[in-house]
C-alpha cells in the first residue's frame, strides 16, 4: 500500500470508525454470539486473492462488530469502565503510522522524551512529588510483574548474578490480601517466589482492607520460621469491591524490614486526578513503586498503563542488558526504556497520552470523572432506600455492589435469583454487569464509568433491573 493509497483507505475507516462510534448505542452490549461463530465468518485458510480496503469496512461491520462486547456502550457497567478517547485514538493512529521503533534513545530520541514528558505530566496530575520517575508498560499486570522482580532481586541481593532463586537458602515471601488482583498472584508466581511464600493477609471485614496487625503478625512469624519477607503488593481500589489497603501503616511496616511495597492502582489511579479522592492513597510517597491505567477510567485506549519508581536504579540494574549493538556515546546521559521492564521494542504509546490531555483538557477529564462519583452515589443512595436491596461494599468511588434479597429467598435459592436476573440482563444486550462472589455469596457489580453513560442510563439500568428482578421471581 502506498501514502496514496493509504490515504483514501485511511479516511474511510476514521469515517466508519466515527459513525460507530456514534452509533453504538444501538448495538447490543454484550457480544451476541456463540463460541466459534466469528472465527466461522473467515475462510480456513489465508486469502488468495486482493481485496479493497472498502471490502474489509463490509465485513468489520458484518462479521467483526457482531463479535464484540461492546465496552464503549453507555450501557456497560460490566468490569471496570475501559474508556477508550476518541482523541487519544488519534495519538494511537498517530503512533502506528510513524511506524517508529523504540529499542534504544537513539532508535527514536522522540519516543524516549516524550515519554519522560508524559509521564511526568501524569505524576503531577495525581499529586505524586518528583521524587517518582515513571515509564509506560503494556498492562498493570506487567507492571506488577516488574515490580516484584525487582523486589525478589533487592531482598536476594541480586541472586540472578549467582545462582538465581534457586540457590537461595532461604524463601522469599510476598505479602497480599484475598482482594488483591489475580494478576498479583499470577506476577509472584511468575517471579518465582513459588504459591507456598504467597501469603494472604487478613482483611477488615467491614472494607475487606488489609488487615496491618494480620501483616505485622505474619511478618515477624517468617521471619521467626526463617524466610525473608521480601515484598508487599498493596490494592488501592480493588476490582472486586474498590478496596483500598492502608498504605501508610504498610509502608511504616515495609521499611522496617526494608521490605518492597508495590502500589497496584490500576482502576483507582484515575481518581487520583481529583485531589479530594487523594486520601485514598495517603502513605503512597512511602512506596517503592506504583502502577496506575490510564486506559481504565481515564479513557487512554489500551494499552497504556503507568509505572512509577521511587529508585529506577534498582530496577535498572536488574532489567538491563547492554549488548554491542545497542550501545552508544550517549548512554550516560538518556533514559534506555528497555531496561525498565521486559521488552527491548516499544511502541510510541506516549502520543496517546499526549494526544488526549492536549485534546481533550485535563479539566474535562475530572469533570467527567466527579459525574461518575456522583452518579454512583446517587445510585447506591436508590438501592439502599428500595426495599429488599443492598448495598454490600462501601462506595469508594465508581463501582456499587448490590444484591436483592427477597424475603422469601435464601441460600441456594437466592443465589440462583441473583444469577438469573443478572444473566438474563447480560444476555438480552440491554445492559451489562458483572456479578461477583463475596463472602462465597453473589453479588452483581455495577460498575459506572463509561465516557458516555449519563444519569438517565444508569434510571435505564434501575427499571432494566426491577422488571428482571420481577420476572425471576416468577420463575
Ligand atoms: C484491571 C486491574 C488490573 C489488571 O490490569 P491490566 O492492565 O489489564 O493488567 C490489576 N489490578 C487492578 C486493581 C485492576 O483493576
Amino acid at each position: 500500500m502506498n501514502p496514496e493509497e493509504f490515504r483514501q483507505a485511511g479516511h474511510e475507516l476514521i469515517d466508519w470508525i466515527a459513525d460507530h462510534r456514534s452509533q453504538i448505542e444501538n448495538l447490543p452490549v454484550r457480544a451476541q454470539v456463540e463460541p466459534g461463530e466469528v472465527r466461522s465468518k473467515f475462510s480456513t485458510t489465508p486469502p488468495e486473492k486482493i481485496s479493497k480496503a472498502g471490502e474489509l469496512l463490509e465485513q468489520l461491520q458484518q462479521n467483526i462488530v457482531p463479535g464484540i462486547t461492546q465496552v464503549q456502550h453507555p450501557m456497560h457497567f460490566g468490569w471496570f469502565p475501559s474508556n477508550a478517547s476518541l482523541s487519544s485514538v488519534l495519538g494511537d493512529i498517530a503512533s502506528s503510522g510513524l511506524g517508529t521503533l523504540g529499542i534504544s534513545w537513539e532508535s527514536c530520541p522522540a519516543l524516549t522524551e516524550v515519554e519522560e514528558v508524559v509521564c511526568d505530566w501524569m505524576r503531577q496530575l495525581v499529586g505524586l512529588s518528583d521524587a517518582w520517575e515513571g515509564c509506560i508498560q503494556d498492562t498493570a499486570s506487567t507492571a506488577c510483574l516488574t515490580a516484584l522482580l525487582v523486589a525478589r532481586e533487592r531482598a536476594s541481593t541480586f541472586s540472578e548474578n549467582r545462582g538465581g532463586l534457586q540457590a537461595e537458602p532461604k524463601p522469599l515471601v510476598v505479602y497480599t490480601t484475598e482482594e488483591a488482583h489475580s494478576s498479583v498472584i499470577k506476577a509472584a508466581l511468575l517471579s518465582g517466589f513459588g504459591r507456598d511464600n504467597v501469603r494472604l493477609v487478613a482483611m477488615v471485614p467491614h472494607d475487606r482492607s488489609m488487615s496491618t496487625a494480620a501483616l505485622s503478625e505474619m511478618i515477624q512469624q517468617d521471619i521467626e520460621n526463617g524466610c525473608v519477607p521480601a515484598a508487599i503488593v498493596a490494592s488501592v481500589g480493588s476490582t472486586g469491591v474498590t478496596a483500598f489497603d492502608p498504605i501508610e501503616s504498610m509502608a511504616e511496616i515495609a521499611s522496617v524490614h526494608g521490605i518492597w511495597l508495590h502500589v497496584d492502582a490500576a482502576m483507582a489511579g484515575s481518581a487520583m486526578l481529583l485531589p479530594e479522592c487523594r486520601q485514598l492513597w495517603q502513605g503512597v510517597e512511602s512506596a517503592d513503586s506504583i502502577s496506575w491505567n490510564p486506559h481504565k477510567w481515564m479513557g487512554t485506549i489500551l494499552d497504556c498503563s503507568l509505572l512509577y519508581l521511587r529508585n529506577p536504579e534498582e530496577l535498572i540494574r536488574v532489567m538491563s542488558t547492554n549488548p554491542s549493538y545497542l550501545r552508544s556515546k550517549v548512554d550516560n546521559e538518556v533514559n534506555q526504556f528497555r531496561d525498565w521492564g521486559i521488552p527491548l521494542g516499544r511502541r510510541f504509546r506516549a502520543l496517546k497520552l499526549w494526544y488526549q490531555l492536549e485534546l481533550e483538557g485535563v479539566e474535562a477529564i475530572q469533570n467527567r470523572l466527579r459525574r461518575d462519583l456522583e452518579n454512583a452515589l446517587w445510585f447506591k443512595n436508590i438501592v439502599d432506600n428500595t426495599e429488599h436491596w443492598e448495598v454490600v461494599a462501601p462506595v469508594k468511588l465508581q463501582t456499587v455492589c448490590i444484591r436483592h434479597v427477597p424475603p422469601m429467598l435464601s441460600g441456594e435459592t437466592l443465589e440462583a435469583h441473583t444469577m438469573r436476573w443478572v444473566s438474563a440482563i447480560n444476555q438480552s444486550g440491554v445492559a451489562f454487569m458483572s456479578p461477583a462472589k463475596l463472602n462465597g455469596s453473589w453479588m452483581v457489580r455495577v460498575s459506572i464509568g463509561v465516557a458516555a453513560t449519563t444519569r438517565d442510563h444508569i434510571s435505564a439500568l434501575w427499571e432494566t433491573i426491577q422488571k428482571e428482578v420481577a420476572v425471576s421471581l416468577e420463575k
